[in-house]
């Protein structure tokens, strides 16, 4: 005989049996599940044991649904479900097997009408000090929940989940034994839906937009004060283009710097215009004679700073501190913003305007001069090129750094 025909257990006054409790026969007493007609109990020596209807074989749900009932008498009797783990963010919750207080077996859930009404298999309560808290669980032999149920359950915020015993159809033999271990070992269950991590879910999902706003709050305002600063720089270079006029501050810090009483005798590298000079509200001139003085002439007249490696960041850093450099509107809101660290690490994304780039592109250019050298990613000062007074010989026609000793010029070829 097919599988498919041997019904695993019979039922008597509302209760479940195996043929090993039941006598063997029609003396078994028992009846089908679904179609309620009598079964008899094959107890033979050939045959798996098992149970089969006395007169009519056309019924085809017998198996199944003995099946189905004989999961929710288990768990009827047993009170216990296991609840499959679920993931919030990386952490995961192991409910495992769970101990409830109350099993009832298909009581309707009435919704608004009745063409919303869900017939659990089974209402699982858990009696809390507050509250009872409900878990709903689907058995599945032959046929899962619908779409319809599904939805109901997830629209209700129903805690449930569905056990999946259809392997069992194709096992020739099935006692109580195999679905209570497929009830526990957790394999077979599912959740249909999970309060919890939908709850879960929605505060992570409310926290990570508060966050998103937030950094998009912080990304606008630093976006804005960058333009804010773009159109300031761009309007003081242009100030920068006509107001360049020499002034005595700046010739009285050449002649003590370096020497120099003329400010047309300043070496080209400071006379020459160049971008920094819009960062600060000061003659650019001046700008030019601190880097040198400070981190060319000093090194070479302290001997523990001599070979002092530097970068654009120190220079940044010391000009910070040269109060003179900026009118006093610029102290207030130029100044302060323009070397702000995080507006340097914006930069990255703005090419238009990096004062780091700036000042370090001088430097660079100091370096073509023939003033610095640059290695491993930092600036030097020159050995050797510069007479103790700090007076240069500048190319006559690149002008170039060049060495007071030097014949011809390096870069042009030009003879001195
Ligand atoms: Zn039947």
């Amino acid at each position: 005989m097919n599988s498919k025909y041997k019904v695993p257990f019979g039922l008597k006054n509302g209760i479940l049996y195996e043929p090993s409790q039941v006598e063997r026969g029609k003396a078994c007493n028992c009846i089908c599940s679904s179609c309620n007609n009598p079964l008899t109990a094959k107890k033979g020596e050939k045959n798996i044991h098992h149970f089969a209807h006395a007169t009519n074989n056309s019924c085809e749900t017998g198996r199944e649904t003995a099946i189905h009932l004989a999961a929710k008498q288990i768990i009827f009797q047993n009170k216990a479900v296991y609840l499959p783990s679920i993931k919030i963010e990386d952490e995961l919750i192991d409910y495992g097997m769970v101990t409830f207080d109350d099993i009832i077996l298909e009581k309707a859930i009435l919704g608004e009408t009745t063409e919303f009404l869900i017939i659990p298999d089974i209402t699982a309560k858990l009696h809390r000090k507050i509250d009872t808290k409900n878990l709903y669980v689907e058995i599945a032999v032959t046929h899962f929940s619908e779409e319809k149920k599904i939805n109901e359950f997830r629209k209700k915020k129903l805690s449930s989940i569905e056990i999946d015993l259809s392997g069992l159809l194709k096992e020739d033999y099935v006692d109580f034994k195999m679905i209570e271990n497929m009830i526990k070992s957790g394999n077979h269950a599912t959740w249909i839906y999970n309060k919890r991590l939908e709850l879960e879910n929605e505060k992570i999902k409310k926290r990570d937009e508060k966050v998103k706003r937030e950094r998009e709050y912080i990304l606008n305002k630093k976006l804005n004060n960058m333009k804010a600063l773009i159109n300031l720089y761009n309007e003081e270079k242009e100030r920068k283009k006509y107001s360049i006029k020499s002034n005595n501050q700046l010739l009285d810090y050449a002649r003590q710097a370096i020497g120099i009483n003329s400010l047309d005798n300043l070496p080209a590298f400071i006379l020459q215009p160049c971008d920094i000079d819009a960062l600060y509200t000061l003659d650019g001139r001046l700008v030019r004679l601190y880097i040198y003085e400070y981190f060319i002439l000093r090194r070479k007249n302290i001997p523990q700073l001599k070979d002092r490696a530097f970068g654009a960041k120190s220079v940044i850093q010391y000009l910070k501190s040269k109060k003179q450099l900026y009118s006093n509107k610029f102290i207030n809101d130029w100044n302060k913003l323009i070397f702000e660290d995080d507006i340097l690490f914006m930069d990255e994304d703005t090419p238009n305007f990096n004062p780091k780039k700036i000042i370090s592109d001088y430097l660079f250019h100091l370096k073509d001069a023939g003033v610095l050298i640059y290695s491993g990613n930092y600036f030097f000062k020159l050995p050797g090129i510069f007479e103790a007074d700090g007076s240069l010989s500048v190319c006559k026609f690149c002008k170039k750094q060049l060495p007071l000793s030097a014949e011809y010029c390096d870069k042009c070829g030009a003879i001195q």
